[in-house]
C-alpha cells in the first residue's frame, strides 16, 4: 500500500515538473522526413512509391511504400478514407502491412504508408521468373491463408487477382490493395453496389456481374481466377481476357459484360492450365460453380492445398 502511494506521490509530482512533450504518433509520416526513391507501381485507384523514411536523416530509417490517389478535383473521397481504416485494423504474415498514413495539405490529400514488399506484384514475379508448380502451390495456400484471415475479420476483397498480391521473397507473397474491400456487417450476407467505369470483369463471379452482388463466396471465384494465372505463370496469350475473348466465338463481335454472362450462363469456364495437377483443376472448377453456396471456403482450401503439397 506505501509502495502504491509512493508511486501515485511521484507520478503526481512528474506531472507537474516534466516538459510538455509533443504527442509523436507512430503512425503519422512527416512528408518531409520522406525520400522518394522510385515508383513502384500504378493501378486502378492511385500511384504507389518507394520512400525512405528517416526522420533523423542518418541513414537509420525504413523503406515505406507509399499509395498516393490519383489526383483528380483534390478532395478526398470516402473509399480512400476506408482504405486506411481497413488496412489499420488488419495483421497476418500473408496480408500487405499498413503502417500509417500521410497527410499533407491541411489534409487535402492522404497517403497511406504501408511496408514495402520489395519483389513487386505476383503477376510480374511469375511471369518473370516462371516458378515451379510446388512454388505456385506454396504460394496459392498462402493467399487462401491470408484470405481465410480477412474473411474471419469480416472483410471482403473484392479484386484478387495476380496483380494485387505481392511478392516478399521466393517463399512468401502477402495480399494487397484493398481499395474495393468492404466491411461486411454481421448478418448480412451480401453487399450491393453499382459501379461504372471499367472493372476486373473477368475475375469476377457471375453474380457479381449480373447483380453486383459481392460476397464472401465471390472472393473465392476470383481466387479461382488468380490460381489459374499463377498456373499459366501470367502468359499474356493465356490471360483471362485473351481466354474468354478466343471462347466467345464468331457470333459475337465484341466481348461486353452481357456476352460474358451468357457464357458463364452456358458453363463456360476458363481452361484447365498445361500440366495442373488433377486436384488443383477441381479447386478451380469448385471456386467457379454457378451457385455460390457450392463454392468452397479458403479454410477448407488451405487444407487441401496442404494435403497436395505433401
Ligand atoms: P491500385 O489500387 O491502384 O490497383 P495497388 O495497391 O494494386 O494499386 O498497387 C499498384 C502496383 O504497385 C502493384 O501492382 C505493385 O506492383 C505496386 N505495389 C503496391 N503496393 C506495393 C508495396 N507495398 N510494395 C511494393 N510494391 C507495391
Ligand atoms: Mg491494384
Amino acid at each position: 500500500r506505501t509502495v502504491l502511494r509512493e508511486l501515485t506521490k511521484i507520478e503526481d509530482s512528474e506531472i507537474i515538473l516534466a516538459d510538455p512533450m509533443p504527442i509523436m504518433d507512430p503512425t503519422v509520416y512527416h512528408k518531409r522526413y520522406l525520400k522518394e526513391m522510385r515508383g513502384l507501381g500504378a493501378g486502378h485507384f492511385g500511384t504507389v512509391t518507394l520512400y525512405l523514411y528517416d526522420p533523423f536523416n542518418d541513414g537509420t530509417g525504413e523503406f515505406v511504400a507509399v499509395k498516393a490517389l490519383k489526383q483528380d478535383g483534390g478532395h478526398v473521397p470516402d473509399g480512400w478514407v476506408k482504405e486506411i481504416e481497413t488496412l489499420k485494423s488488419l495483421s497476418h504474415s500473408n496480408i500487405v502491412k499498413y503502417k500509417g498514413c500521410c497527410t499533407e495539405l491541411g489534409g487535402q490529400m492522404v497517403q497511406l504508408v504501408m511496408e514495402y514488399v520489395p519483389m513487386g506484384s505476383l503477376h510480374k514475379y511469375v511471369y518473370e521468373c516462371k516458378p515451379s508448380m510446388p512454388k505456385c502451390l506454396l504460394f496459392a495456400q498462402q493467399i487462401c491463408q491470408g484470405m481465410e484471415y480477412l474473411h474471419s475479420e469480416r472483410y471482403i476483397h473484392r479484386d484478387l487477382a495476380a496483380r494485387n498480391v505481392l511478392v516478399e521473397n521466393d517463399n512468401l507473397v502477402k495480399i494487397g490493395d484493398f481499395g474495393l474491400s468492404k466491411y461486411i456487417p454481421e448478418g448480412e450476407a451480401y453487399y450491393r453496389v453499382r459501379e461504372d467505369g471499367d472493372s476486373p470483369v473477368y475475375w469476377y463471379a457471375i453474380e457479381c456481374l449480373k447483380e453486383a452482388k459481392f460476397s464472401f463466396n465471390s472472393d473465392i471465384w476470383s481466387f479461382g481466377v488468380t490460381l489459374y494465372e499463377i498456373l499459366t505463370r501470367c502468359d499474356p496469350r493465356e490471360s483471362p481476357p485473351c481466354k474468354f475473348n478466343d471462347m466467345k466465338g464468331p457470333d459475337h463481335l465484341s466481348l461486353t459484360v452481357m456476352v460474358l454472362i451468357q457464357m458463364l450462363e452456358r458453363r463456360m469456364r476458363l481452361p484447365c492450365p498445361r500440366d495442373c495437377p488433377h486436384e488443383v483443376k477441381i479447386i478451380m472448377n469448385q471456386c467457379w460453380a454457378t451457385n455460390p453456396l457450392d463454392r468452397p471456403q479458403f479454410s477448407s482450401l488451405v487444407q487441401r492445398f496442404e494435403d497436395i503439397r505433401k
